[in-house]
């Protein structure tokens, strides 16, 4: 009888056994180290205003770490690399301390695109779990849209969408939902891709006919992919999705390239690790809500901002200068091309900095008026801080919050400086339209008919504005008239007609657009669009105007004080057009003897407020043609930018205010009488 062998001991045993002892202990310094951040950081967080990031701080945990580290014969570009992830987790702990957040009283919602395992599901959960203490459910969509309807939608809080990776570039159809829905960006997470490539459990690399992935990680692992002869690349929507159909196939002659997670996830043996191209490849992953978050001062911010310049030369130029002049630092420009209007881009810029801050709202607000459109898509911590960038926080102030919330009126009043003295820059980015330019030193005259009622009328209009010296032409398809069973415009024929007589004589159009609904016809035949008095207050409207790319002349409501129309305007400013014309018409007083009471002070009052371009319409005010001049000569010498004044070829035939409009001969004079005027202000009659 044979007695059992005695198992001959194994050397690597011991050794083993030091690896796991040292294992198990860098792990109880790590939580060690870690705890000690989260007391730092209850001590930061009882100072209101003392910053969290403490550069200087880093730099000598960074000297002495290397040093130490190269005394123990480690090399100091493997102890870095150690050490910024030891120092980015503490950074997120320490935010994560400041920033509390308070829960929903449920469980948050957050939707990703892929499933379980996905690179995206694992920045979020990580996100999430920094962010706040709160339960959160993490829901996998199809595709990056479902992820926004699902948003906007109700059904989740938030959404997390890859904008931009290291490798590949941005991420294009992120970046357009981005611009074209009504998003709000309120954190972000840099989350770093590892691909592993993974095998149905027990079939070796050898067994290998395929391999699945999302094509950009196909791509980021070519070099590892052509080292595997007859193996070929079937690209699938997604990495975890293509672990996930690994186990489909009958045998092992499928592989993925997924993440170590999603191949854990899913049972799959992992065939190979280090197979991508670049070491480092990240993937920047944008938060996003339905409504702003303002992040806490002490946090080290990034402001995400959405532009497009008008086609002037310079213009790019002039608003990266506001920037860089305001000292924030950009870490990402993009531009998109706008498929309605080739060669024309809007911009994507981040910069450093909360918006709130005194210099970057600043620069914002100086943004405004050299934009066309402008819009802030958010402003989050930056969870990109470099360490070797010495960082000043500017912190916010309450006063630059204004800045933000009412830029219109923020402008500080002028202390009794004359009429026209002391207006807000805007002569670098005045707004131009067709020939004729908005703002200092021009003045624009808008003519026509109150309504359009027929192609022969209107054509005539056009033809009588364009030999007074008119540069746009005005004309009513929609009409708000007070009384229902007035003529209540042609409509979608009087938008036709009216870009029809414009067409001809080479004049831009301006015309009512009276509810949301009627955006788009009125986009497609206009080229401004009026808000009337009887909307000024219908803020739904004037937001729904604040993401179309068109020009809008704003009339003061009825009754509206200048301050209401600057809040009114500041609505149609914060949804991102920057293209806004403001109009006094008139306000109601007690007087009856004329149609309303134009509010000429009015006119001075704005210049000191604001950089908008403002009109002045004597025809709504005066409601009775002989005064129309007067009151037109009377805005010009006040500082008025221009006049919409009505004009009929047929003023007895007029279907609409009729009493008010003027004939060919009148428009004659007014401008006879206005051209002294504009010449005595240095303006150019455009
Ligand atoms: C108009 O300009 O046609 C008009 C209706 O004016 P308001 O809105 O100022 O009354
Ligand atoms: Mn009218």
């Amino acid at each position: 009888m044979e007695t059992p062998a005695t198992p001959t001991p194994d050397p690597l045993d011991p050794v083993r056994q030091e690896i796991d002892d040292a294992d198990r202990q860098l792990i109880q310094i790590l939580a060690r180290r870690f705890d000690a951040v989260k007391r730092v950081g209850g001590v930061k967080h009882a100072s209101p205003t003392a910053p969290l990031l403490d550069t200087e701080r880093e730099r000598r945990v960074q000297a002495s770490w290397v040093q130490d580290a190269e005394s123990q014969g480690l090399s100091a570009a493997f102890a870095r690399r150690i050490l910024r992830e030891v120092l980015n987790h503490s950074r997120r702990l320490q935010e994560s301390f400041i920033e509390t957040r308070q829960g929903l009283g449920r469980a948050i919602k957050v939707g990703y695109q892929g499933v379980k395992g996905a690179y995206s599901s694992q920045a979020a959960a990580h996100l999430m779990a920094m962010r706040s203490k709160a339960e959160t459910r993490i829901a996998g969509y199809a595709t990056f849209q479902e992820v926004v309807e699902a948003l906007l939608g109700g059904e989740l809080d938030y959404g997390l969408l890859p904008v931009e990776n290291s490798i590949g570039g941005s991420i294009l159809d992120v970046n357009r939902l981005i611009c074209d829905r009504d998003l709000h960006i309120v954190d972000e997470e840099i989350w770093g891709v590892e691909h592993v490539l993974a095998g149905k459990p027990g079939a070796p690399l050898s067994a290998l006919k395929s391999v699945r992935s999302h094509p950009a990680a196909l791509t980021q692992c070519d070099t590892f992919l052509r080292g595997l002869e007859g193996v070929e690349r079937e690209p699938w929507f997604d990495t975890a999705g293509a672990a996930a159909s690994v186990l489909d196939v009958a045998d092992g002659s499928v592989g993925a390239i997924c993440s170590e997670e999603a191949a854990i996830s899913y049972g799959l043996d992992i065939l190979a690790r280090g197979i991508a191209d670049q070491d480092r490849n990240e993937t920047r992953f944008l938060l996003l809500a339905r409504s702003p978050e303002t992040p806490d001062p002490r946090l080290h911010c990034k402001t995400s901002l959405l532009f497009r310049l008008n086609h002037h030369e310079g213009s790019l130029a002039r608003a990266l200068g506001v920037i860089s002049a305001a000292g924030a630092n950009l870490t990402r420009i993009e531009s998109r091309p706008q498929p309605e209007t080739p060669w024309e881009y809007l911009f994507f810029v981040d910069v450093e900095g909360h918006a709130e801050s005194p210099a970057l709202a600043g620069a914002l607000h100086q943004l405004r008026t050299c934009c066309n459109h402008l819009r802030v898509l958010g402003c989050y911590p930056s969870r990109t801080v470099r360490q070797d960038r010495h960082l000043d926080l500017d912190l916010p102030t309450p006063e630059a919050k204004l800045d933000i919330v009412e830029v219109c009126p923020v402008a500080p009043p002028a202390p009794a400086a004359p009429a026209g003295a002391s207006r807000p820059d805007r002569t670098k980015g005045a707004l131009r339209i067709g020939g004729s330019t908005f703002g200092e030193g021009h003045f624009v005259l808008i003519s026509g008919p109150c309504a359009v009622e027929s192609l022969p009328q209107i054509v005539e209009a056009a033809r009588m504005v364009r030999a007074a010296g008119g540069t746009l032409l005005r004309g009513g398809a929609f009409k708000p008239r007070t009384s229902p069973y007035a003529f209540q415009g042609l409509g979608l024929e009087g938008l036709r007609f009216l870009k029809e007589a414009g067409r001809q004589f080479d004049l831009p159009v301006v015309t009512e657009v009276l509810t949301i609904e009627d955006i788009p016809a009125v986009v497609a035949h206009a080229d401004v669009l009026q808000v009337g008095a009887r909307n000024m207050h219908n803020f739904a409207l004037l937001k729904e105007l604040g993401r179309v790319d068109k020009p809008v002349i704003l009339k003061r409501g009825m009754s509206a004080t200048v301050k209401e129309l600057l809040l009114a305007a500041e609505y149609i400013l914060a949804g991102g057009n920057q293209q806004v014309i403001l109009c006094e018409r008139g306000i109601r007083t007690f007087e009856t003897a004329t149609r309303a009471t134009l509010d000429v002070s009015s006119v001075p009052v704005l210049r000191r407020l604001t950089h908008l371009p403002i009109i002045v319409d004597p025809s709504h005010a005066a409601g009775d043609r002989e005064l129309v001049i007067p009151l037109a000569l009377a805005a010009a010498a006040a500082g008025a930018d221009g006049l919409i004044v009505e004009a009929h070829p047929k003023p007895e035939e007029a279907l609409c205010d009729k009493e008010q409009a003027l004939t060919r001969e009148d428009l004659a004079l007014m401008v006879a009488g206005l051209r002294p005027i504009v010449a005595a202000q240095g303006r150019a009659w455009s």
